[in-house]
């Protein structure tokens, strides 16, 4: 194992702000191409490492800073390609990680002509990657390579499914629908300038989200060759794929590289190497892929799919699904609301554990839950032997001379919901947990694997020759043994544990005020709008404050809306003034206010500069040991809390505290409440990575 020494204290190695990069010339072009001709048979780690050092050719582009972490990067990523090896690479923020592996990665694809594969979490990311990163190291190849991105398959419309919600009337109950009927607009002006189908372009409100389920592309509702779109070549998601398959490098998500890994390689096909960047998302995302959730909804878009007949075989079946469905969510809708203390349970899960199985009050869900999964199966028995023609108003379906082959999907996707309440209600599958859950006044049906570390072994580290991993926060306590064994990569996978370069010693403040009452005590968000409207009053705004829950930010967006009503400061929501891209948006216009988000705050957010001068963590981010998909995990385990909760929350607070230094001049103070009740104290990080020690 290889971990490279911190760098000095108070380095100035910094990164060059992202919006900074600029395309080479042909100046440039033509020095990085005289160096790879020259460096031909030389290591591809030593031309990588030559490219990027001071005075390698990348050096002469404009904007570019040396940064000697990224050589270090570049360096042994271009050995773990070599060698065919697996490499965990932590890189601190403004380490320049992007530049350190893509530029080994292209080069090894140049040289052997075979195919690699970039996976991030976030479309963010991908987005940076495919539209900067990537463009400026190609383009100093001596031949350029061909890169392709390539999203899951929901980001793109599908034209069949699209045309379907257009013939539906526009009503809700009785009453007219304008947001549908808004939302049909903006898409239909917007199909006649897309290129690509994908809803990035579109910029979907929260409201408009349920619409888009409507229209994405879906495997259980695709009729794949036999698909008017697909023969004409106007399926915006089977071009994106085509396209993808000729690719040298393709950039894709991990939630693609996932289903891709479940589906023999069919998506992605063949590929030799992989780098997975935001890798500390990986299990999480498994997790996410390997599981089921289910709603009454996803069975009664099933169901809305088939305009049957009146009073034939199949339109009875429909109708039996439906009543089943809702029984069946109605009674789970109650189970969850008594066992959580009667009455409307807004949010809250129940796990199905031996015990819960074996209550009277299971009862009712359980024989539900039979009898859905009995009628569903018979309806898709139904629908197989049914004559599209005969059964279904074809003139109303996309494709009227495709009936049959509609109503043979529909009849795979009723027995796959089947299939999915056998194992969550009825006969749970073993090394799987299953819970019940309210959200948002849904009734939802939840199964997950206990370890994905298996799955992800088997389908996907040992499908590729090399594998890199690589974030800014990978490790904990100077150890990498926890991501190694939750993803199942393997003790023989190397190390590298680059720090950043940025001077947190001056750039940075930790602040644990004395007197937050804890977490559970009625008082506590009063005084965190207290502590946050004396900060935001001071700094003029410019003030992200981050929670584990949305109910927290729910009051404390209340609380401060009032306090800060005449400071002529803003109060930015998530979910309540707008999505996360609208908020931050608006913030990055105006920050003179106070930016309040929850989970997907916690990482991906950069605000660089003076917009942002403090962070505040509402709570240190435990997992919430009562959550049934934690309780499973660490129930395996020795020591539950120190082999899982505190490294699990080590990694979302490193991630949290890394909002605020975006760059070598950005300055602030971070707020969190102490672990344990002390008087106020203002301390300063001991280390370059901030609280990567437990201690
Ligand atoms: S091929 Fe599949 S995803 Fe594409 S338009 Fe047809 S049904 Fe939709």
């Amino acid at each position: 194992a290889v971990v490279a020494p911190p760098l000095p204290q108070g380095s100035r190695l910094a990164a060059a702000p992202a919006e900074d990069r600029q395309r080479p010339g042909a100046a440039e072009r033509e020095a990085a191409a005289a160096a790879i001709g020259a460096m031909a048979g030389l290591p591809l780690s030593d031309v990588a490492a030559h490219l990027l050092d001071a005075a390698g050719p990348f050096a002469r582009t404009p904007a570019y800073e040396h940064r000697e972490a990224q050589v270090q990067m570049a360096r042994a990523v271009g050995q773990t390609l070599e060698r065919r090896r697996r490499l965990l690479v932590e890189a601190g923020t403004g380490v320049g990680k992007s530049l350190g592996y893509l530029t080994p990665l292209l080069l090894w694809a140049a040289r052997t002509k075979r195919r690699a594969v970039v996976a991030t979490h976030t479309v963010n990311l991908q987005e940076q990657l495919a539209d900067r990163d990537l463009p400026f190291v190609n383009e100093l190849l001596p031949t350029p390579l061909q890169v392709a991105v390539l999203k899951g398959r929901s980001h793109y419309i599908s034209l069949r499914r699209w045309h379907r919600f257009l013939a539906v009337p526009d009503t809700n109950g009785r009453e007219v629908d304008l947001d549908a009927i808004r939302f049909k607009l903006k898409v239909l002006a917007w199909l006649t300038q897309t290129r690509s189908g994908d809803r990035s372009e579109l910029h979907l409100s929260a409201g408009e989200e349920q619409y888009w389920r409507r229209i994405e592309s879906s495997t259980d509702d695709c009729l794949g060759r036999a698909c008017a779109n697909w023969r004409t070549q106007r399926c915006y998601m089977v071009s994106a794929r085509r396209g993808a398959a000729d690719a040298a490098i393709v950039v894709t998500n991990h939630a693609l590289l996932l289903a891709d890994s479940e589906r023999q390689g069919q998506v992605l096909e063949a590929y030799d190497a992989l780098v997975v960047d935001e890798a500390h998302n990986l299990e999480a995302e498994a997790t996410r892929q390997l599981g089921t959730s289910l709603r009454n909804v996803d069975l009664t878009m099933v169901l809305d799919r088939l305009p049957a007949l009146p009073g034939g075989e199949t339109a009875q079946a429909i109708e039996q699904c439906r009543e089943a469905g809702r029984r069946l969510f109605g009674d789970v809708k109650g189970f969850v609301g008594e066992r959580l203390g009667g009455g409307n349970p807004g949010n809250g899960t129940v796990a199905l554990g031996e015990d819960v199985r074996a209550a009277a009050d299971f009862v009712a869900v359980l024989r539900a839950g039979r009898h859905t999964a009995g009628t569903l199966t018979r309806a898709a028995a139904v629908l197989e032997g049914a004559s599209g023609t005969a059964t279904v108003q074809a003139e109303l379906l996309p494709q009227p001379e495709r009936a049959d082959d509609e109503l043979a999907l529909a009849a795979i996707a009723l027995r796959e919901l089947a299939g999915a309440i056998e194992r969550i209600v009825c006969d749970p599958r073993e090394n799987h947990v299953t819970w019940l859950e309210m959200r948002a006044e849904q009734a939802e049906l939840h199964e997950a694997p206990v370890s994905v570390s298996g799955p992800l072994r088997e389908h996907v580290f040992d499908r590729t020759d090399a594998t890199v991993l690589t974030s800014a926060t990978l490790s904990v306590g100077g150890s990498f043994d926890f991501l190694r064994h939750r993803v199942g990569i393997g003790d023989s996978a190397e190390e590298l544990a680059l720090a950043s370069p940025f001077d947190y010693l001056s750039q940075a403040l930790c602040v644990l005020p004395a007197g937050v009452p804890d977490y559970d005590q009625p008082d506590h968000e009063g005084v965190i709008a207290s502590l946050v409207d004396g900060i935001a009053t001071r700094l003029d705004g410019h003030t992200l404050v981050l929670f584990t829950g949305y109910g927290p930010l729910k009051r404390v967006h209340a609380l401060l809306s009032d306090r800060l009503a005449h400071s002529g400061l803003a109060v930015l929501g998530q979910g309540l003034d707008g999505t996360r891209r609208q908020i931050l948006r608006s913030f990055l216009d105006d920050p003179r206010g106070v930016l309040l988000g929850t989970n997907s705050f916690w990482e991906g957010v950069d605000i660089p500069g003076e917009r942002l001068r403090c962070v505040v963590i509402d709570k240190l981010p435990f997992p919430v040991p009562s959550d049934p998909l934690v309780r499973a995990r660490t129930d395996l385990l020795v020591d539950p809390f120190g082999q899982y909760i505190l490294p699990s929350a080590v990694i979302r607070l490193r991630q949290g505290f890394g909002r605020l230094i975006r760059g070598r001049e950005d300055r602030g103070p971070v707020f969190s409440r102490p672990c344990r009740r002390r008087r106020w104290r203002v301390c300063r990080p001991r280390r370059q990575v901030p609280w990567s020690r437990p201690s």
